[in-house]
């Protein structure tokens, strides 16, 4: 009998991949892949370690993992990913109960546990059928960045040969998948391990030439030394969207510096005014951290500044938290107090939300084709060029002609806007 096996995965878009990876190499004559929550042979855990609520919540689903095998609805359970990684010397006496334990870097190991030989990662098994998917372009990261973990639990930077990530690209196209998010820790330094040169630009062409795929969108794109090539390709090739995701984490040179970004305010602000000269009508994803050590209230009232004139379409903040065995953890008091932290979050998210709004309503009016991600009683929640899946607002379509299909990519007219999403309604010829 094929055993039942299910994955709980945690955390970013770089572990649903490495799950949909995994699983499409299991043999279907020897594993049943079970998405809901019946009892399973093996119930394996995807875990995320990168800070504090990731970590509660990676180490509540073990905890859940192993009460389902002491009421016997799992028969073996096993944890992979990077809380696992980070903490392999740790977790195993901590929770005895664990069967096995992988890292982050070990799909492999996980499956010669499972039994299987490991073939190269270029198939991949999507739950369920969305007109995008993520591709993972790269793993590990050779920046170290002082307030960051990351390095230390995935490692160097390594790129996934370009044959192989076209390969996985036409087979992804031929499920139906129109637009591909190019995800990794730092997606512009790829190429660089590998062939020796940055060569996103020369991926995204070879990818932009697979039939059926219309978009590429490029998320998690360092500031520092930003390739140009990358602008242009953005500019001339109508497949990659006039869309960038690039965390910039701070503006204030003394905050910068401590955060070791190699980047510092002066050449932030030339780098946003060349994306948006080079690229008209781009629209820009950011991330920024409040509260990091060296934030003096001057700090904040310039990244304040900072937002105010740049005007990023989509905008995310966290608050600095100290994470062990990180540069800063060990040389940099963490002073700001959690109060002050959270009242700064709350001021730089409430000058977002008006000026996304504001963004928002100088669309209405405008037309726009869109990717269909959901159908439901005659309207449809989609996505533009300018919407990434999971992150940013999305347009509600009412009015909709009935043939309309997931994945399908529509014409909508823009006729209303909120903080974060926008109304449409679909433009018949
Ligand atoms: S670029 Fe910096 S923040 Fe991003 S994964 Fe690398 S070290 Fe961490």
């Amino acid at each position: 009998m094929p055993r039942r096996l299910r994955v709980v995965t945690l955390g970013c878009s770089k572990n649903t991949v490495d799950t949909e990876h995994l699983l499409a190499q299991l043999p279907p004559d020897a594993f049943c892949i079970v998405d809901g929550d019946e009892p399973v042979d093996v119930l394996l855990v995807n875990t995320c370690g990168f800070i504090g609520d990731a970590k509660e919540e990676s180490i509540a689903a073990i905890l859940e993992a192993v009460e389902a095998k002491k009421r016997g609805e799992a028969g073996t359970v096993a944890v992979f990913g990077c809380l696992s990684q980070r903490y392999r010397a740790e977790l195993p006496a901590e929770i005895p109960e664990v069967d096995a334990w992988f890292g982050a870097r070990d799909l492999g190991e996980v499956l010669r546990w499972l039994g299987v030989c490991p073939a190269p990662f270029v198939t991949r098994r999507i739950a369920e059928a969305k007109g995008y998917a993520y591709l993972k372009i790269s793993e590990g990261c050779d920046r170290r960045c002082s307030y960051c973990a990351i390095p230390f639990i995935r490692g160097t930077h390594r790129s996934v040969p370009m044959e192989e990530l076209v390969a996985e690209a036409e087979l992804l196209a031929s499920r139906g998948v129109r637009e591909l998010i190019l995800i990794a820790q730092d997606t512009t330094w790829y190429g660089l391990d590998r062939y020796g040169r940055r060569a996103l630009a020369e991926l995204l062409e070879r990818l932009s030439a697979v039939e059926g795929i219309e978009w590429l969108r490029i998320h998690y794109s360092y500031p520092a030394d930003f390739p140009e090539d990358v602008l242009t390709m953005m500019a001339r090739n109508p497949k990659v969207c006039k869309y960038l995701d690039i965390p910039l984490q701070h503006i204030s040179d003394g905050v910068l510096d401590r955060m070791h970004r190699h980047i510092d305010g002066a050449r932030t602000r030339a780098l946003i005014a060349r994306l948006r000269e080079v690229v008209p009508g781009v629209v820009l994803r950011t991330t920024m951290i409040v509260g990091h050590p060296g934030e003096t209230p001057e700090a904040f009232e310039e990244l304040l500044d900072f937002v105010r004139e740049a005007r990023f379409e989509r905008l995310g903040a966290f608050m600095y938290s100290e994470e062990e065995g990180t540069w800063g953890a060990a040389h940099l008091p963490d002073e700001v107090p959690a109060e002050l932290k959270q009242e700064r979050l709350d001021r730089l998210m409430e000058l977002q939300r008006e000026i996304s709004l504001s963004c928002n309503r100088s669309r209405i009016g405008t037309e726009v084709q869109v990717l269909v991600d959901e159908v439901l009683d005659g309207a449809a929640v989609c996505r533009s060029e300018f919407e990434s899946p999971e992150v940013d607002g999305e347009i509600l379509v009412r009015e909709l002609s009935p043939d309309v299909r997931v994945g399908d990519m529509i014409r909508v007219r823009i006729v209303d806007a909120e903080d974060y999403d926008l109304i449409g309604r679909q433009v018949l010829d």
